[in-house]
């Protein structure tokens, strides 16, 4: 039986430059398949020291013009759906209070963590999640940004924690995610299964990993991961990431509860 997903934390816009459609495109789709609580988090902006941007993010000069856009359409349909607006964010040590201000300045009221690479993006593209990783230790540094992250205290959740493609030993995945998901645990802060790796049939939702969070009873939330409007709401992807759900026995805690950066 299918369930139904009444709310999604992980939305994106077309000006990021790799997501589509108009904002108010995917806030239609969301009241019309009956959610409830919707979610912006654009990819927030990241200039780098000699002011050029990253290329797949919201241009800085944009934040304006996200924010205005969305809070307009949340005074339009402020009787249909609650809207609320954020960022997806990277941990990056060197960049983190300068990517938090930018946050804070524009008034996101809430953030996700969403690692797509070990370290800032320099524009040769080095350190991507998306290249496969063989050793522990590379796994570790991984594992170790993300628990940093976590304890920063100002995610709400993290978004596709099983998004590195690990090639190595299943014993060392074991031991090194089973620290993710214990910490996920202690601190509180739910893990994402993601829609997007279904959707798109990626390496995550790893099997592997949403065996361990079953076993430990992390929290799990489920996060769209749109970068469309039709993606908003998707019954064949959803329908699979709650058969996960089920097959692993996760801790499934439904709507995520929002943590405040602007306390
Ligand atoms: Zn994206
Ligand atoms: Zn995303």
């Amino acid at each position: 039986m299918l369930k139904k997903l009444d709310y999604n934390y992980h939305t994106h816009t077309k000006r990021c430059n790799h997501a589509v459609g108009e904002d108010e495109e995917y806030i239609l789709n969301a009241i019309n398949n009956g959610i409830k609580k919707l979610g912006f988090s654009e990819h927030i902006p990241l200039v780098r020291e000699d002011g050029t941007e990253s290329k797949y993010r919201l241009p800085i000069n944009e934040c304006q013009d996200y924010f205005d856009s969305i809070k307009s359409l949340r005074e339009k349909y402020l009787n249909q759906i609650d809207i609320i607006i954020g960022f997806e964010m990277e941990y990056y040590e060197e960049y983190f209070d300068v990517m938090l201000k930018t946050a804070k300045e524009n008034g996101a009221e809430y953030l996700i963590l969403g690692q797509h690479f070990y370290s800032a993006e320099h524009k040769n593209g080095k350190h991507s999640l998306y290249k496969t990783t063989e050793t522990k230790e590379e796994l570790a540094i991984y594992v170790d940004v993300i628990i940093k992250a976590m304890k920063t205290g100002v995610f709400t959740y993290v978004a596709h924690p099983d998004i590195i493609n690990f090639t190595g030993k299943n014993s060392d995945y074991v031991s090194e995610m089973t620290r993710i998901c214990q910490t996920s645990k202690e601190l509180n802060i739910p893990l994402e299964l993601n829609l997007l790796g279904i959707r798109e049939n990626r390496i995550y939702p790893n099997n592997l990993f949403w065996k361990i969070a079953g076993k430990i009873g992390a929290p799990v939330v489920v996060g769209c991961d749109a970068h469309s409007a039709n993606d908003v709401y998707e019954v064949n992807c959803i329908f699979k990431a709650f058969k996960l759900i089920k097959k692993y026995k996760l801790n499934y805690i439904k709507t995520p509860n929002i943590i405040k950066i602007n306390k």
